[in-house]
Formats: structure tokens, sequence, C-alpha cells
């Protein structure tokens, strides 16, 4: 590692003067104290790599459609994947055992996987999202609002916090690359160089799109001072910085944090001694204090447990902390907890046990004493490492301030009781808002009264039992389709949470215009805009020949009454509706016997159809099926396909289209809507 740490700016690395660097921070090895490197950016043109994302990073993300972005991530998903090994080495440093590295380096990798499979499934391959319903304004159709996201024209800035270095800047990176927003990344001084290493495989991959990625290794001063509208910013870190930059930032820039939060673990009632959900609890109450050395804005601070079970957990726990836990140097065999990420954050955890015990907490297991652990040459003893032992306290007031106020960084919890479920509740709230509180019950009734006291509280609540206890994917781990954040103390930020972190980094705007107009601009066909038959039935074209609006207005059909009956014996379907006119007829929706809905789709496919083999592949669905007016024997029937949307794949020959599907009657009501959903290949000759 290069003695001060580089950052990678304006598509170059860039590392301080040498007289600069002197003045540098001291980085040490977490386990060790030995010097890993020094980090300043004193000098660093933070002014000049904000205007290169805004310029240069957003006109090669504006070339790139959603799809294309989503490929990518892929890509950036693989290059790390292929050279991971390089990066749990340089983890190890940070006091991080292998499952720890597992979760910020493969969940990190995780994430990107996510958002591409995401992007691509559930955006279109354009540049502009379609938000909610057509919302019509005028009488005759001609004139529409929609809603519309476009991505902010600046850049996100994300300052990290320094416990996941890599996961934490990936699941804020890929949401705003998916949205083709550029982002410029600053992690925490103390694990800064395993986010340079990260980006540094991302740089040597050759993927990045210019200015889609910068790194400052080092303090931002002059940050706050550079931001202006369209610009966002997402925090990772304590409560404390967190108001501070809030503070600062100027009106129209985004701010969004992710801070501390005291989360809270319940045992149910129910969950006693014995049973499945009082074993769950315990193995994850030890899993949250003991991962990442209890390093971690998810881990389990409070564990709120009945008075009658107060005992049976602090014995359970310190039983499995025994049989499990060999405190260490990461490098180690068998070592399966690190320590702290550096002294100065171990005195600050003590620091703060110091601050529970102040307010009434007994440590009932483990000590704030400097604790023997293994060193990478097997040894046992003290070293020069950040080791801590896991700490439970218990306190016998409930209402202590302090349980709920303090955030002990390290692997520390405390006990608390309750008597009834909205006791239980009340605890919970008093956290001021968190990310996430898991409760372990097998009582539905409990659960449902429970979380209709804490959920508001909470950005997430994961139920522990018997049933999904082996699937959980735990109380710590945030997962990229599902809001990661929390409302108050918490941050009130979603940094992750699937499309509407996406949607984060873009901004929504209600577009008002002529259906031709919103069609358009939106690349979406719209009611009322213009539609073509020039000949040749769309199903005869290929991606390359179809364009939005063509259209096949199809012959009409009669429905007779044995036409009924017989889709009726054919199908087994013979509800009343269709089959007995005295009983149709006092039905309040239906004049009498009425043709089946299923019977008017299908022949309406009938209708529409270009049987020969050609562009088309398959029909892979409906969406929003509608039955508007029922037909009745004697009643005809017609359809117009248009084609709506075209997606075609970037990584298939193929791609879809969605048509608009209207049946009308011999009156031109409208009879049924509903999209029809197709495969169709990017290339063939028309027949
Ligand atoms: P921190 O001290 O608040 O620092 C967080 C980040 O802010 C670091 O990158 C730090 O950079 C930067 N920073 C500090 N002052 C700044 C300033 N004036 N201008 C710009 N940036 C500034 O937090 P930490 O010690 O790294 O992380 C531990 C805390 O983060 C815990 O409280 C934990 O609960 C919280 N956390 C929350 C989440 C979540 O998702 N909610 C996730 C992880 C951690 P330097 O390191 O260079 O000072």
């Amino acid at each position: 590692m290069t003695e001060v740490l580089p950052s990678y700016v304006q598509g170059a690395w860039w590392t301080p003067e040498s007289d600069a660097g002197a003045g540098a921070l001291i980085v040490r090895d977490a386990s060790t104290g030995e010097e890993v490197t020094r980090v300043s950016s004193d000098g660093l043109d933070l002014a000049g790599a904000l205007e290169y994302a805004r310029t240069v990073g957003h006109a090669s993300l504006g070339a790139l459609t959603f799809h294309q972005r989503a490929v990518l991530l892929k890509q950036f998903a693989l290059a790390l994947t292929q050279r991971k090994d390089e990066l749990y080495a340089i983890s190890a440093r940070t006091g991080a055992t292998k499952a720890d590295s597992w979760v910020d380096i493969d969940g990190g990798i995780g994430v990107l996987f996510a958002y591409s499979g995401k992007g691509r499934r559930e955006l279109p391959n354009s540049q502009v999202y379609v938000d909610g319903p057509v919302e019509p304004l005028s009488k005759d159709g001609s004139f529409l609002g929609r809603h519309v996201f476009t991505r902010l024209p600046g850049v996100a800035v994300q300052i990290n916090a320094f416990n996941f270095p890599v996961w934490g800047a990936l699941e804020k990176f890929a949401p705003a690359f998916l949205a083709g927003m550029p982002t410029l990344v600053k992690p925490a001084t103390p694990t800064g160089y395993l986010a340079e290493a990260f980006v540094r495989i991302l740089v040597e991959s050759d993927l990045l799109p210019d200015g889609s990625l910068q790194l400052v290794s080092g303090s931002v001063p002059t940050l706050f001072d550079e931001l202006r509208l369209g610009d966002i910013v997402g925090f990772t870190g304590s409560a404390s910085t967190a108001a501070g930059l809030r503070s600062r930032t100027p009106s129209g820039v985004r701010f969004t944090a992710e801070t501390d939060s005291i989360n809270a673990s319940v045992l149910g009632p129910d969950a006693t001694d014995g049973t499945p959900e009082f074993d769950a609890y315990v193995r994850q109450l030890v899993t949250e204090m003991t991962t990442k050395a209890g390093q971690k804005c998810t881990a389990i601070r409070r564990a709120i447990v009945p008075a009658a079970s107060a005992d049976a957990v602090v014995d359970a726990v310190r039983a499995r902390i025994d049989a499990k836990v060999v405190l260490g140097d990461p490098r180690a065999e068998g070592v399966t907890m690190g320590p702290l990420v550096s002294l100065a954050q171990r005195d600050e955890v003590l620091r703060q046990v110091r601050a529970l015990q102040d307010a009434g907490g007994r440590i009932v297991i483990g000590s704030p004493d400097v604790p023997a652990a293994r060193g990478a040459d097997d040894s046992m003893g003290s070293t020069d490492g950040a080791f801590i032992a896991p700490m439970l306290l218990r306190f016998d007031d409930a209402d202590a301030d302090a349980v709920h106020e303090v955030e002990a960084f390290g692997p520390v919890a405390s006990l608390l009781t309750y008597s009834t479920p909205s006791e239980a509740a009340a605890l919970v709230a008093r956290g001021g808002g968190s990310l996430v509180t898991s409760v372990a019950t097998h009582d539905r009734a409990f659960a449902a009264e429970l979380m209709g006291g804490i959920a508001a509280s909470n950005g997430r609540v994961l139920f522990l039992d018997r049933d999904d206890a082996r699937s959980s994917t735990g109380h710590g781990s945030p997962m990229p389709g599902l809001v990661h954040g929390g409302p108050g103390r918490a941050g009130g930020g979603e940094e992750l949470g699937g499309i509407r972190a996406v949607l984060h980094h873009m901004q929504r705007t209600a577009v008002q215009g002529s259906p031709d107009m919103l069609t358009a601009l939106t690349g979406v066909w719209h009611a009322g805009a213009t539609a073509r038959d020039d000949g040749i039935h769309p199903f005869r074209k290929s991606l390359a020949q179809l364009q939005i609006g063509d259209r096949i207005a199809s012959a009409s059909r009669e429905v007779t009454l044995d036409d009924i009956e017989t889709f009726a014996h054919f199908t087994g379907d013979t509800f009343y509706a269709h089959m007995d006119e005295q009983a149709a007829a006092a039905n309040p929706f239906f004049p009498g016997r009425v043709a089946h809905g299923y019977l008017l789709v299908s022949w309406a496919a009938g209708l529409f159809v270009d049987p020969e083999p050609g562009p088309v592949l398959a029909n892979y669905g409906l969406e929003n099926l509608r039955f508007i007016t029922p037909v009745s024997p004697g009643d005809s029937i017609r359809v117009d396909l248009t084609a709506k949307q075209i997606t075609p794949r970037e990584t298939d020959e193929y791609g879809e289209v969605r048509w608009d599907a209207v049946i009308r009657n011999q009156n031109d009501d409208t009879v049924a809507t509903y999209d029809v959903l197709t495969l169709v290949e990017k290339e063939r000759s028309a027949a």
C-alpha cells in the first residue's frame, strides 16, 4: 500500500504533494496496531471533482439507458468477484473476520447483482421512468397528465461510515448509477483503504463510464460550500455528525442520513425457554452482538424480554458466547470475533459502556477489562489490537433514558424487561426511531398487536419464529429490495429499497400535454394518440420494424347463446350469470345471461392474432385486465390492438412488446381493456 492513500478524481489517481502528506492521519491495523496507510486530501481539487461529475459523468451516463447501466452493474459485480480475495485480505486488517468480510464484500457485490436484475426487470430500456396512471384532464381526452422521473442534474455525494467500506458505498452507488447520476464517494478514514481497493478494481476493469465514480480519500472540508441544486448527499454515520452536516446543506440539495439506531429485539411471552422461538432469539442476539464485533448500525442494542424469561435469556446468551466466540486477529485460525476498528473506537465504546453503567446497567456478561485475544501466530494474550469482550448489561429500570439513547458501537447490548405487549411496544418506541426491530414469537395475535405499536418507529420489522428461523436473512441484514433506513434518530433515509432508491436520485415531474405529445415524451403510447395501420400486421414486424402506435383493428364477431353454452361446458365454468337467465337478471350487474369475460379475451386473441410463425415468439401474460360492459347473446365484439411500449433486451435477441388491447361492442361501448405482453425478436424480415 502506498504511503498516502490515493483519491480517484477527474479520471486519474491523485495523492497530495509529499509535504502535505506529512500531516496525514495514520491508519493502523485493527489487530496489531501496525501502520497500514496515511490519509490526507490536502490540496485536492474538490470543486473540480464535483464539476467533473456534473459534466463528464453526466454526459457518459446520459448516453446509456437504464438497461445498459444495469448490464454494467452486473459486469462491475463480476469484476469485483474475480478479485475479491484481494479485498478479503485487506478487509482482515480492519478487524473483520471472514464472515464479517462476507457481509461487507459479498454483500456489496450482491447489491450490484440485485440492482442489475431489478433495473432490467422493473425499469424501461430508456431514460425516463413513467410513474402511476394517466390522469385525464379534459373531457374529450385531448389533454392528459402523467408523472415522469428524470435523473437529477448533479452529483451524488456519499459520506460513509467506517464499518462497511464496500457494502456501504455500493448500496448507494448501485441505485445512483442506475438512475444515471455520477457518484463521489468519501469513505470514513479508518477503513478508507478498503474502499480505495474496490474502486481501484473497478477503475482497472475499464468498465466505468468516465466520471461515473470518484473517490476522495480524506476529509472534504469545503464540500458543503460547493454543493448546489440537483446534488444529493447520502450520509451514513453517527446521528451527531449527521445533524451538523444537515444544517450546512444548501437549500435544494437533498440530504438523507442513515445514522445510528438503538435497535430492539423483543421476545414474545409465548417464546419461553425450550421453544424454537427462544432458541432463535438467543442465537440471533449473540450473532448481532458479535458479527463485525457489534459495529453494525442494525445490531441489537436492546433485548426486550418478559420478566419471567430474563434469567433464562442471560444464561443462554452466556452459554452461547462461551461456546461460540473466539476473540482474536481475524487472520488466526478459529477466530470468530475480531477487534474494533481502532483503539480510539474501543475507548469510545468503553466510554459509552460506562455511561450505561452510570444509568443503572449492570454488566451480567463480559467485562470492560482488556480481554485475552488470539494473535495471528495463534498465541493467546493481550495484543496491541482494539479488542473488547462481548458485554450484556441488565437494567432493572427499563425506563432509564440512557438505555434508549446511548449507542455503544461494539459488541454491547442491554437487557430490559416488560410485562404487557403495550409496554413492550412503548419501550421499542423509546429508541426515537430505529432501523430495525425483531420480534421472536409464534403468537400471531401478539405479533399483530406489537406491529401496530412499533411499525411506525422502525424502517424494518422482522418476525422470527419456528417457520422462518432457518431461512431468515437475519435482524442485522438490510436487503436490496427492502427499505433500509428508519425514521427519527435513524436518520429518515431510504438508501436501499429496490427501485424506490433509484427514484430517490431522480426528480418526479408532472407533465401535461396531448396524447401524441405524452407518447413522444415518454416512449409509451397513450390512448388518443395517433395509431397507424400501414397494411402490415404488427405481428409480422420485428422490434427493429415495429413502432409505437402500430395498430391492428380487428373484424367483429357475434356472440350467440350457443357459444356461451359451449364455452361453459368446455371449460366447466357454468357460473349462473352465463347459464341461468332468471338468476343472472336478478344480479345487479347483468341484464340476463352474459358471455364469459374469458371467452371474450380468448376471442379477441383469435381476432387480432396473425397465426404464421414470425417475429412474435410468445405471449407471456396480460396485465390490468378489466371487464367493463357485459356482453349479451346477439351482441358483437371487435378489438383494437396497439403497440404501446417496446423494450428491447440488452443481452438477448428479443425484447418485450406491451400492447394496448381494447374490446368494444357494436355500440362502441368499451367491453374490456388490458395490456397484452409478448416477446418479439429484434430482427426478422417482414413476411
Ligand atoms: P461518523 O464519525 O459520524 O463519520 C461518518 C462519516 O462522516 C465519515 O466518513 C467521516 O469522515 C465523515 N465526516 C465526519 N465529519 C465530517 C464533516 N465535517 N464533513 C464531511 N464528512 C464528515 O461515523 P463513523 O464513526 O464512521 O461510523 C459509526 C457510526 O455510523 C455509528 O454511530 C453507526 O450507528 C453509524 N452507522 C449507521 C449506518 C446506517 O445505515 N444507519 C450504517 C453504518 C454506521 P472521517 O472518517 O474522515 O472523519
